[in-house]
């Protein structure tokens, strides 16, 4: 690995990019790496992109993550009044959700340092995507769940033959906790808003770029959780401006679930910092972090460009699935939630008649068939000598 740097935005401090997963100040970092510019010839993401990442040819173990279909939905622009509306999706990815980006880079940042074992925090996505690449690396993998995990979802992690375990008490301290364990047990614990997870989310941004032939969108709708994603796309444009390959960066749109809207809720009260928010609960479980470790940087983000945060309702959300499910493309609730909020954005007036906006649709509708219950979903039957009759 080559030498990098990682910077905390919000007090100016500076780390080698070794084993580092926070600043002291207790903000997220980012990765500092200014050799960049795409291989059109590359095929994957290490070879296209791998200008951007500080790794050595050979560091990064692909499983195919990226490389992920940006769909036009016409019929959907046509109703909203919008010139283009595109959806990023990411359920394309080998686990079904864009986790697998910022795993495989830090699952190379981990090789590179030499690390033998990985870990994650995790509810869902994130568990199984490390579950999957530490796998494939031949690493010893530690997935730390909530003590109450149902089967139904432990089973997904547990295929891929990780040390799994389920952590009975309080899942705020367990993202500190971990680290701080890693740190001395030498696991390097690949969490939310990790520098290196951060860093794999910027393909996001290079993808769109390219596929867009760099008529970018004028927003870009994300579903925020952890925060981690979002940054990762917003430095990702910033890095291909400061490269000189991109003229200027989208507005973004942070998008989060009314039944747990810190980020959403802190920017409407014009508050510098988010608060925890109170019983979080909502369909769409992948964005339910009520405390989420890069809230303030994502706040800061939002603010100091006049870009939005809107919180989706049960009701609202359970329609976008099902609007995008009727346009061909089935997601997981927390992958609805920007069409949800982008009904919102053009209803207030944020965006505007016949803009271009793409939604980032994060993970696969089979996730979370638990969903489905909320859908009033019909079917019939028949005797077979009966159908020639019914289909007339
Ligand atoms: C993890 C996840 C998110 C949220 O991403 P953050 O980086 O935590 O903000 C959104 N949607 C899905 C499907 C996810 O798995
Ligand atoms: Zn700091």
């Amino acid at each position: 690995m080559k030498r990098s740097m990682l910077h905390c935005r919000s007090c100016g401090a500076v780390y080698d990019a070794d084993a580092v997963f926070r600043c002291a100040c207790g903000e997220p970092l980012d990765l500092d790496w200014t050799e960049s510019g795409i291989d059109e010839d590359g095929r994957d993401l290490p070879s296209r992109y791998g200008a951007f990442f500080p790794f050595e040819p050979g560091e990064w173990l692909s499983l195919g993550e990226g490389n992920t279909p940006l769909v036009p939905l016409s019929r959907l622009a046509g109703e909203l009044g919008l010139s283009s509306l595109v959806v990023k999706n990411e359920s394309a990815n080998p686990t079904w959700s864009f986790k697998d980006r910022g795993t495989a880079a830090c699952i190379a940042h981990a090789r590179a340092l030499g690390f033998t074992r990985v870990g994650t925090v995790s509810t869902g996505n994130m568990a199984a995507s490390v579950a999957a690449y530490g796998a494939a690396a031949g690493l010893e993998t530690v997935i730390l769940v909530k003590g109450d995990l149902a089967e139904e979802k432990m089973a997904p992690i547990a295929i891929y033959g990780p040390r799994l375990i389920r952590v009975q008490g309080a899942y705020d301290g367990l993202y500190a906790e971990s680290i701080r364990i890693g740190a001395e047990r030498g696991i390097y614990f690949m969490n939310s808003d990790v520098p290196f997870r951060v860093a794999g989310s910027r393909t996001i941004a290079f993808e769109i770029f390219e596929q867009t032939d760099g008529c970018l969108p004028d927003w870009v709708i994300v579903p925020t959780s952890a925060g981690g994603n979002i940054r990762g796309i917003i430095n990702g444009f910033m890095d291909l401006k400061a490269a000189g390959l991109a003229d200027r960066i989208p507005g973004f749109i942070c998008a989060q679930a009314a039944g747990c809207s810190p980020i959403a809720t802190a920017f409407a009260r014009s508050d510098e910092h988010i608060s925890p928010f109170p019983a979080p609960h909502t369909i769409a479980h992948a964005i339910e972090n009520p405390f989420p470790p890069s809230g303030n940087r994502v706040l800061l983000e939002l603010r100091s460009r006049t870009w939005h945060a809107l919180a989706a309702t049960e009701d609202e959300i359970v329609r976008a699935q099902a609007d995008m499910a009727r346009s061909g493309l089935f997601g997981q609730p927390a992958a609805a939630v920007p069409l949800a909020t982008l009904r919102q954005a053009r209803a207030k007036g944020i965006v505007k008649e016949g803009e271009r906006v793409a939604l980032v649709f994060t993970g696969s509708g089979l996730k979370y068939t638990a969903a489905f219950a909320s859908h009033r979903l019909h079917w019939e039957d028949c005797g077979l000598e009966e159908l020639e009759e019914r289909l007339k």
